[in-house]
């Protein structure tokens, strides 16, 4: 890519927020330390973050389903746990949020605020109670569940497969969507199926989000939303952020050297159908992940488009490249997300 580009990127970056919707990093961080690792995001992450000039990232909490179900609150405690040790050291440069007035302390003072998601509510079985308590721990959001069934919803296929799983959200799905609104929580829709999507729409009072999902016209896999969809996101004031997982983005019929431009497609389609201010990464960079975490059952191993946060700058600079507006590339990357999160943790 041109020299002047990236550049270009990179002053962009510099001076407007930038946001990461969805690093699955407090299962990574979880996997490494209980090996024994230390300064797991310090050592793994923050270079990256530094040179992408990152101020906001969206950790989920994600337990994989070979903990499920008896240990599933014991892991998401743990991860939660381990992700706060670890970032002790360095809680000068980078800390959990969990409220607003935390948010805006971290972005004037140059600290990457890290905010927590449920990816799944597997972790409180049946017990909506329990929401509160992880709302209390500091977890902003969530999605009703990963790619499987539970007491709430069921959801859409994992990305290597292709099937419609139908099924909307049962009555606790429902009364979920209420509470998590209660709380001051957001809803993600990544990972839900389609009927599930459906039933969000019609019983969400406030906006959604879908964290880490492209868009199906331009790559069918049921882990991206169809047009009909971003369009009900987006009218419902919710943000989509675009997943850089080579699967789901459907990256196959591109040179690796040409991936970004399966991620420009998907942001540029998203734009066009969703408007501006309704687009942002949640890049799902799993590698990291997967390579922690034997035995996951994720689709493909190594499959992330970028390889680190840094190469945030060749996709900004791509789509800079490719003619979008440095007023829509601000929004894109980070400034739509903060809006959200800051009407949602007001
Ligand atoms: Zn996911």
């Amino acid at each position: 890519m041109e020299e002047v580009l990236v550049e270009w990127a990179k002053a962009v970056h510099r001076e407007n927020p930038v946001v990461d919707a969805h690093l699955d990093l407090a299962a990574e961080v979880y996997a490494r330390r209980s090996f024994g690792e230390r300064d797991v995001v310090e050592r793994r992450y923050l270079p990256y973050f530094r040179e992408a000039h990152l101020n906001v990232c969206v950790s989920s909490v994600f337990v994989p389903s070979k903990d499920l179900p008896e240990r599933g609150l014991r892991v998401a405690l743990g991860q939660i746990a381990a992700l706060r040790e670890d970032l002790e050291p360095v809680r000068d440069v980078i800390c959990v949020v969990t409220n607003r007035e935390e948010l805006e302390d971290a972005l004037q003072n140059g600290r990457i605020g890290i905010l927590l998601s449920l990816e799944g509510l597997e972790p409180i079985g049946t017990d909506l109670d329990l929401l509160r308590a992880f709302s209390d721990l500091g977890v902003r959001g969530a999605g009703l569940t990963w790619s499987r069934p539970n007491a709430f919803a069921r959801g859409c296929c994992k990305a290597g497969e292709m099937m419609e799983i139908s099924g909307g959200l049962t009555m606790l799905g429902r009364e979920a969507v209420a509470k998590l609104e209660e709380l001051g929580m957001y809803v993600d829709v990544s990972h839900l199926n389609n009927d599930g999507f459906e039933d969000v729409v019609e019983c969400a009072g406030k906006p959604f989000m879908a964290s880490h999902s492209d868009a199906w016209s331009v790559h069918e896999n049921y882990r991206n939303l169809r047009d009909d969809q971003i369009a009900a996101l987006a009218s419902r004031g919710g943000v989509i952020g675009v997943n850089a997982c080579g699967t789901i983005a459907g990256a196959s019929v591109y040179p690796r050297e040409r991936a970004v431009d399966c991620l420009c497609r998907h942001v540029e389609h998203l734009v066009s159908v969703a408007g501006e201010e309704h687009v942002g990464f949640g890049f799902d960079l799993c590698n990291g992940l997967s390579a922690s975490t034997p035995r996951l059952s994720f689709d493909e191993e190594e499959d992330d488009l970028l390889l680190n946060h840094g190469e945030m700058l060749t996709l900004s600079g791509a789509l800079l490249g490719r003619g979008m507006s440095e007023d829509t590339l601000i929004g894109v990357i980070g400034g739509n997300f903060l809006r959200y999160f800051r009407r949602v943790l007001s």
